[in-house]
């Protein structure tokens, strides 16, 4: 069955257009997808399969990623990400006390 999770527009640095992100409870960063045409409109549900480090239960799963309101400039703010060295663990299917702090943090839920 595929996770439900929030997705944010985040406006293309290099041009017009916005990808769209969302901030995965297995990896504890947030990853981006594309979002072409209609799909960037707030409020639309979409499935993707996310950009999940190795091991991800997500992989398989799938997302469907609602899209919300909220700049994702300000929904970065709401949850801390994993390091490069806690990416590095994960990515190899190992986890700490941190990460699993990381993990627990209540889903970004912004309008
Ligand atoms: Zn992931």
């Amino acid at each position: 069955m595929t996770k439900k999770v929030n997705g944010y527009l985040h406006k293309n640095p290099m041009g017009d257009g916005y990808s769209v992100r969302f901030f995965c409870p297995h990896c504890c960063i947030w990853h981006r997808h594309g979002a072409p045409g209609g799909l960037a409109e707030i409020g639309n549900t979409t499935d993707r399969a996310p950009h999940c480090l190795p091991g991800s239960p997500l992989r398989d799963r799938g997302v469907d990623i609602t899209i919300r309101s909220t700049p994702f400039e300000k929904a970065e703010k709401t949850v801390k990400a994993a390091t490069p060295a806690q990416q590095s663990m994960i990515r190899q299917g190992r986890s700490s006390a941190a990460i699993e702090r990381l993990r627990a943090q209540p889903a970004v839920t912004l309008p």
